[in-house]
């Protein structure tokens, strides 16, 4: 159907969709119900990752994936309230491909691949190549999201979002941090903090390279304060924040160095407990 009407809009959970219909922002001529198609509502593992069908709600992720997947199963916690936690799919967050959605820093951070299929067959791309500007991803016309790919968590994850009230809220900006000791890396996510989602891959490095050189991953004492507002400051330099009626891009960036502190703290300290249990 998407092959013979490229421009058929698709519609999962509708929680995007009925927004831009009910506001006329957009008169789609015709609209795909994806919700009959069952397999976009499963998930299972594929040799070693977890492939999560794109219609798999909010809900479901916390309920069923929380302790494979915890920094997605977080941010999950954050979306909007429990209706929109029950209706909402991460397939349509990525279609929407919104700098503020919540589920794209998690995913960003623990390396995942998003499956795009057409008539034509099926592609992986990373989720760090998906994102191609603001609202806008590398689908093509002809192609749905089947689903994302994702290892199960090796290590702890974490996700914090700074908002203008508690729940039902947009990100104001928010971080994902995923460590991962069997490949001694450190995966970041950046969200609502640049035109798409990002990484920040210099953080990324400098926080690595602290643990390899400290042999912290073998001997897991707290990391030095120094190198933590490093590392906060790197990540807050990884965004291109822009002042807008949720915060400034000052605030932005203070918010995220902060978040960085913190969501790596609470990763690595779940870490060294986990070492010395
Ligand atoms: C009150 C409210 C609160 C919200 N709070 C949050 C929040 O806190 N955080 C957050 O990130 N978002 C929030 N949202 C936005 C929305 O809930 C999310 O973006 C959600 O993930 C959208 O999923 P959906 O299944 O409802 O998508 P839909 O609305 O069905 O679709 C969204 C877009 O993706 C496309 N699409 C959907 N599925 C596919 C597919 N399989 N293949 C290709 N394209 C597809 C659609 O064509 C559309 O362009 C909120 C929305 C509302 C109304």
């Amino acid at each position: 159907m998407k092959s013979a009407h490229a421009d058929a809009m698709p519609i999962a959970g509708g929680t995007d969709v009925m927004v831009e219909i009910n506001l006329d922002r957009h008169r789609p001529s015709s609209i795909i119900d994806l919700t009959r198609i069952a397999d976009l509502a499963t998930w299972g593992i594929e040799d070693g990752m977890l492939r999560v069908g794109a219609g798999v709600t909010y809900a479901r992720i916390i309920q069923e994936l929380g302790d494979r997947l915890p920094g997605l199963a977080l941010a999950s916690r954050t979306v909007g309230s429990p209706q929109i936690r029950n209706r909402g799919t991460v397939g349509g967050n990525l279609g929407s491909a919104s700098p503020a959605g919540d589920a794209h820093p998690p995913l960003l951070a623990s390396g995942a691949l998003v499956e795009l299929a057409s008539v034509g067959g099926s592609r992986r791309v990373p989720a760090r190549e998906f994102f191609i500007g603001p609202k806008r991803n590398a689908m093509k016309k002809d192609e749905l999201i089947a689903a994302f790919l994702v290892e199960p968590a090796r290590g702890p994850q974490q996700f914090a979002k700074v908002g203008t009230r508690n729940a039902m809220v947009i990100a104001v900006c928010s971080l994902a941090v995923a460590l991962d000791p069997e490949r001694r890396h450190v995966g970041t996510g950046i969200g609502s903090a640049a035109p798409t989602p990002v990484t920040a891959d210099d953080a990324e490095r400098f926080i690595e390279g602290v643990l390899d050189e400290g042999g912290l991953w073998e001997k897991p004492v707290p990391v030095d304060a120094k190198a933590l507002a490093r590392f906060g400051e790197l990540v807050a330099a990884a965004a291109r924040p822009i002042d807008d009626v949720r915060g400034t891009a000052a605030y932005r960036r203070h918010a995220l160095s902060v978040m960085a502190r913190r969501t790596f703290g609470w990763a690595w300290d779940d870490y060294r407990n986990r070492v010395s249990a």
